[in-house]
């Protein structure tokens, strides 16, 4: 029985590409075999460097069958969320790494915080495992602008006229651009919550490979080693474990050893909590805090 655990099934855009990544530089001699690529999600979109001022942009969202959330569940998601931040800067401080992460939790004018919105096929697994990804993404990426164009409306209004605005926007660029704007930061990590907690679901972030469309995370679950490797996603972090999406012998083989090689690395999908993890050179070297792939790569 397959059992979607807290990381099974997340970020299979990532999987391929990285399976395709390493296909090639498999054929390579061992060492240095990483270091003849440029990843893609590497200073790519949104979230490039993860390093100086960053907001988390943290929206929860009511659905009739993910559940709604409680004060409480809010509450305990929140203080999860201030666990994974404490422990990247705490990270990033440990590699001299200038890095400072705020909260700010959407709220409407009205001072209601979660935002009510469907998934088309009810869940957000339903989303990804009848149809496929390319589908599902655009179909997340719709569900995306529309709780955006919500939450851009309880934002304070833009009064700078010369303030330059692609016409084209969608709502989530609307919302990132604008809250860009209000915090003078680049580094807008935007992370949706939907609550799961009792279900099986899972948790992934979307367009972190491409710039078609803005990146963000969908997270399902109040584990902050979950909420740690979504964010890190955002900023160029790859998984590192194979997935049941994984069909190719190879591509699998490749990353039962990634993950042998760094089985207490954040990435990959370690029931462990997140004191006991770890963020590996090769994670480093995605997320810009190492300029080069160390030679054991
Ligand atoms: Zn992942």
């Amino acid at each position: 029985m397959v059992t979607f655990n807290f990381f099974t099934m997340k970020n299979f855009v990532f999987l391929t590409f990285l399976a395709a990544a390493l296909l090639i530089v498999s054929s390579c001699a061992n060492s240095n075999f990483y270091r003849e690529f440029a990843f893609s999600s590497v200073k790519n979109n949104v979230c490039k460097t993860l390093d100086d001022k960053v907001v988390i942009y943290a929206i929860f969202v009511d659905s009739k069958y993910t559940g709604v959330w409680s004060e409480y569940d809010m509450n305990s998601t929140s203080d999860s969320i201030c666990k994974a931040i404490n422990w990247l800067e705490q990270k990033a401080a440990e590699d001299s790494v200038d890095l400072k992460i705020s909260l700010e939790i959407h709220k409407a004018s009205n001072g209601r915080i979660p935002i009510k919105q469907e998934f088309k096929r009810k869940t957000l697994s339903a989303t990804l495992y009848d149809q496929k990804y390319i589908d599902a993404e655009r179909e997340l990426n719709k569900w995306s602008d529309e709780i955006a164009a919500i939450a851009g409306k309880s934002l304070p209004r833009d009064k700078n006229q010369s303030t330059k605005t692609r016409n084209n926007l969608r709502d989530t660029e609307r919302l990132i651009a604008r809250l860009r704007d209000i915090h003078k930061t680049d580094n807008i990590a935007l992370l949706y919550f939907v609550n799961n907690y009792f279900k099986d679901e899972l948790s992934l972030a979307l367009n972190t490979d491409h710039d078609k469309n803005v990146e963000y995370g969908v997270i399902s679950f109040k584990n902050p080693a979950v909420i740690a490797h979504e964010f890190l996603h955002l900023f160029g972090a790859m998984d590192m474990y194979v997935s049941s999406l994984d069909k190719k012998i190879r591509e699998k083989k490749i990353k039962l050893q990634m993950n042998k090689r760094f089985p207490n690395e954040v990435m990959t999908n370690s029931p462990k909590s997140l004191d006991d993890l770890m963020i590996s050179d090769f994670t480093k070297y995605l997320i810009g805090w190492d300029k080069e792939l160390s030679s054991d790569f």
